[in-house]
């Protein structure tokens, strides 16, 4: 009888709640109000002929290349940062081989490396979920062939240090070494400038986020040239569909939308850290575009927010987040609708320190 592999069998199944999502999104850090008008404009435009024909990747990866300042043999386009990561899994990782991951983090690694038939070694995070430089050094052996970090992370928010990403590239010469900068615009710092010192160091970006193409699928990896050339060949040629090729190049062009876009989520950011501050409910200070917040009762929590339109995700389950949900930011008015739910919420689960019901 037909039977998938050992470690896909036992593999766990990672089904993120996409259904019955009505309201103010604020659940998947996805952008809340959607890509540039220009981007539309550009979809629209398309033919016939440009859907009846493969989509070819290399032109818009050229332009990709340009923007970030760097050789178009050093980036691929992928189908998101999942691709990107499921091609390091399946380029670097051996049945046996040890895939280093920092938790509580982004779940796709966990998942890619343990297909790969990879041993899956998870470092905790410090407290405050400090990044565990010193520990991720010392579990670094012979056989990890795989060290993947979310800077900022995901689900805290958190950075890791420039200076510490570069000591673990040093240590680790025989792994390859993702530095996932899916939320970079909210951050501003970089690998991408020293990546070239490292030819084991790879930087992952996507335009799911801040560009609100989360719907198109499409994403880089940015690595040593070499390597990338090994990358390219367990890639599929046409992994990036033909509207995403064909809009991305107007959605770079418009930088002013992305910039305008940031600076608001940046402020609802600090609106959201203020109100949390003031109601005594223990947060983590995030440089990405959702904060992760311990509000006890999570799941209470969610329920009462989706109840009053607002849609928040329940991380209670990740390790070390027992009772915290994690809150995406949008511009400025849906920061509104979020910090009115957010207080009645609390109210009505009596949250609010010192608060009292009315
Ligand atoms: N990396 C991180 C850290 C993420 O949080 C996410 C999305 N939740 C992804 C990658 C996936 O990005 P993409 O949509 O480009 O596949």
């Amino acid at each position: 009888m037909l039977s998938p592999r050992e470690d896909v069998r036992t593999l766990p199944s990672y089904r993120p709640p996409l259904a019955g999502r009505d309201g103010l999104r604020l659940d998947f850090n996805e952008n809340t109000v959607g890509c540039s008008p220009r981007v539309l404009e550009c979809m629209r435009r398309l033919g016939p002929e440009q859907l009846a024909k493969y989509p070819e990747r290399e032109p818009v990866e050229a332009a990709v290349a340009d923007m970030l300042g760097i050789p178009a043999p050093e980036l691929l386009l992928t189908n998101g940062v999942d691709e990107a990561i499921h091609l390091l899994c399946e380029t670097y990782l051996e049945p046996g081989d040890e895939a280093l991951i920092v938790v509580p983090t982004y779940s796709m690694y966990r998942i890619y490396a343990m297909a790969a038939g990879a041993q899956v070694i998870s470092v905790p995070a410090g407290k405050d979920f400090k990044f565990p430089t010193d520990d991720v050094c010392n579990r670094i052996t012979p056989r990890t062939r795989l060290i993947a970090i979310a800077n900022p992370n995901n689900p805290t928010g958190r950075v890791a240090p420039a200076e510490d990403l570069r000591r673990i590239s040093r240590s680790a010469p025989d792994a390859a070494v993702l530095v996932d900068e899916a939320y970079f615009e909210f951050y501003g710092q970089s690998m991408l400038g020293v990546s070239n010192q490292f030819p084991n160091l790879f930087v992952a970006r996507t335009f799911s986020k801040a560009y609100g193409l989360a719907g198109l699928r499409i994403g880089a990896l940015i690595g040593d040239a070499e390597q990338m050339r090994a990358l390219r060949r367990v890639s599929s040629p046409y992994n990036v569909n033909s509207v995403a090729l064909a809009c991305l190049p107007e959605a770079l062009r418009d930088q002013s939308y992305i910039q305008g876009y940031v600076n608001e989520v940046r402020e609802s950011r600090a609106r959201l850290e203020r109100a949390l501050e003031a109601s005594g409910i223990q947060f983590w200070q995030s440089q990405a575009n959702f904060v992760l917040a311990r509000v006890g009762a999570s799941s209470s929590f969610v329920e009462q927010m989706r109840g009053r339109g607002v849609l928040v995700r329940d991380r209670s389950g990740d390790h070390a987040c027992e009772g915290c949900v994690r809150i995406t930011l949008g511009p400025r008015a849906h920061a509104d609708r979020l910090l009115i739910a957010l207080q009645e919420t609390l109210i009505e689960l009596d949250l609010v320190q010192g608060a009292s019901r009315p």
